[in-house]
């Protein structure tokens, strides 16, 4: 028997139980191909991360042992698309028997459901024993509770995995710190340097440069930053643990210009790609507390634990429980296209600036950014969520749809209706002023819903609420809104709802 395995460009996973032992039988096969590098845009740095690190990859197999074939975008039996290449070496090859572990995309799942079907070997479909509930466990999970509230299942994670638990109550007698966190940054204050690696990318470049292959965003080809191997997500792990962790929560909301990652991880592109698995960052994460208690608070560590075990798990069991209808949700039937500063950064508006303008050029922003500035506009303008969505999934290094869709139409657009969120990620100036440091050297003045300067976010946001008023007025955690703007006098409304139609009129233009 000859048996081919298919390793996608998001599961390099070193501890799979496929690479336990070296079998000359068993061939595995990976691939860069243009379905992959075409079904969005995306930044060029993302594309270069996959490929760099899937090459990398391929080297570690075949230094271990094992027989890899590797497609290379320019190889010249390279058919382009996973079905015909499979086709092509299962009969080159002799291939008696195809294996493929379960792609995290819909659409990936779909083709190789499909694909197999087509085979007249036999097939077998394996976990890719990553991620700490599956989705049989999360549909359960949905059955069995009156909400899909994230706190519920988050809280079931932490007892059944038994993470951050003193017998059956949570570590430190609550299971929620953010009282304690999400603080401005202060004046002054610097944040640890990010570890940047220094990654020659440009074999990878030239092969994408003989392709007429669209992408966003600029790359420093011969010093790429973003760890490509599992040797360099587990150093960003140690960095994460010893310097951003002690101060991971207070700060996890804060923005400020020119610091773009602040006390983040940066570690969603290792472990979106499988080099690092939740189960050790999360081990890491608690010994690290474990052994400087006085260093490591326990309201920064539940911080990171929860957006882990809680809020990625959720959004790939949401995912897999609602797909493929939760990619044509649109509650608020927005329509508006996405204005052109999305793809440029050309807006007088600082915060959106600042947002767009680092996710260009480092393929990053932490989740405030996206949620509270480009998510928040994009929501409040009545944006069309396909088009937020394909600039999500295009912009940054950790675009994975599983778990872009649901943040991007889910938490952040609130195209679900309120599947995910209680209520719409929205807010006028008063917030972001309150979290970071950009209103005062901006264009726009945050304290003005009307007139020449006022910011965009103060009008938007009170219009948002008077033209869905039929959606959300009744919903008990928007109530206090409408009753500050049924407040307002007729004058004032009409103000605000001209300044904000204006502006609605004129997007390309803030
Ligand atoms: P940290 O702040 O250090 O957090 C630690 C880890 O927690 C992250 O690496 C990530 O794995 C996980 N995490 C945190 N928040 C979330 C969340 N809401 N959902 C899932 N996991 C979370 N994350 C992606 O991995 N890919 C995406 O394509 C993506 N798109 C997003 C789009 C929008 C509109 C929003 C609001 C959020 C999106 N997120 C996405 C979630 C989150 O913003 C990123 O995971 C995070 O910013 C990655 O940076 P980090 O590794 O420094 O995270
Ligand atoms: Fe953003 Fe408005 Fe503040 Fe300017 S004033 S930075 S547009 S919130």
């Amino acid at each position: 028997q000859q048996t081919l395995r298919l390793i996608l460009g998001d599961q390099l996973h070193h501890a799979h139980s496929w690479f336990a032992q070296v079998n000359p039988s068993v061939h595995y096969v990976m691939m860069e191909t243009r379905s992959e590098t075409d079904y969005t845009v995306h930044h060029i740095q993302k594309i270069a991360a996959f490929f760099t690190a899937m090459r990398r990859f391929a080297d570690e197999l075949r230094s271990n042992g094992h027989d890899v074939i590797y497609f290379k975008l320019n190889d010249k039996n390279n058919r382009q698309a996973f079905a015909t290449n499979l086709a092509e070496i299962i009969s080159r090859y002799g291939i008696t028997h195809f294996e493929y572990q379960h792609p995290d995309e819909y659409r990936l799942r779909r083709l190789l459901e499909a694909f197999t079907e087509t085979l007249t070997i036999t097939t077998a479909v394996y976990d890719s024993e990553h991620f700490l509930c599956t989705p049989e466990a999360f549909s359960d999970f949905a059955k069995g509770s009156k909400s899909l509230l994230m706190e519920n299942f988050y809280r079931e994670m932490r007892r059944k995995h038994h993470i951050l638990m003193r017998n059956s109550l949570p570590e430190g007698g609550q299971w929620n710190f953010d009282s304690e966190n999400r603080k401005k940054l202060p004046k002054g204050h610097r944040p640890p340097a990010p570890l940047l690696f220094d990654t020659d990318v440009s074999e990878v470049l030239t092969d994408l440069a003989q392709h007429p292959i669209t992408t966003m965003g600029s790359i420093d080809g011969k010093h790429f930053i973003w760890p490509t191997t599992r040797a360099e997500s587990l150093q960003l792990l140690a960095f994460f643990t010893r310097h951003c962790l002690p101060l991971f929560g207070t700060f996890q909301d804060a923005m400020a210009p020119a610091e773009w990652s602040l006390y983040h991880s940066r570690l969603s592109f290792s472990m979106n790609t499988k080099m690092l698995s939740p189960a050790e960052v999360i081990s890491t994460a608690v010994s690290e507390w474990e052994a400087r208690p006085e260093d490591i608070g326990l309201n920064q560590l539940e911080g990171f634990v929860r957006q882990i075990v809680g809020w990625r798990e959720y959004m790939r069991g949401i995912y897999w429980l609602k797909m493929p209808e939760f990619a044509t949700l649109n509650f608020f039937n927005h329509k508006t296209d996405l204005p052109a500063f999305y793809w440029t950064g050309r807006t007088k508006m600082h915060c959106v600036r600042d947002a767009v303008q680092q996710s260009l050029t480092q393929a990053y922003a932490h989740h405030i950014q996206r949620l509270m500035i480009t998510g928040n506009f994009a929501l409040l303008a009545g944006i069309d969520p396909d088009q937020v969505d394909d600039w999500y999934l295009g912009i940054y290094i950790d675009a994975i749809e599983w778990v872009e869709i649901t943040n991007t139409r889910g938490m952040s657009q609130f195209a679900d209706g309120g599947l995910i969120g209680t209520k719409p990620y929205v807010s006028s100036a008063a917030y972001i002023d309150r979290m970071s440091h950009y209103c005062g050297t901006c264009f726009y003045d945050k304290s003005k819903k009307t007139g020449p300067r006022a910011c965009p976010f103060n009008s938007l946001y009170w219009n948002f609420y008077d033209r869905h008023r039929e959606k959300l007025s009744k919903n008990p955690r928007i109530g206090m809104v409408y009753s500050l703007w049924d407040k307002m006098t007729p004058n004032d409304k009409s103000a605000i709802l001209e300044q904000a139609a204006h502006y609605l009129e004129h997007l390309d233009a803030l």
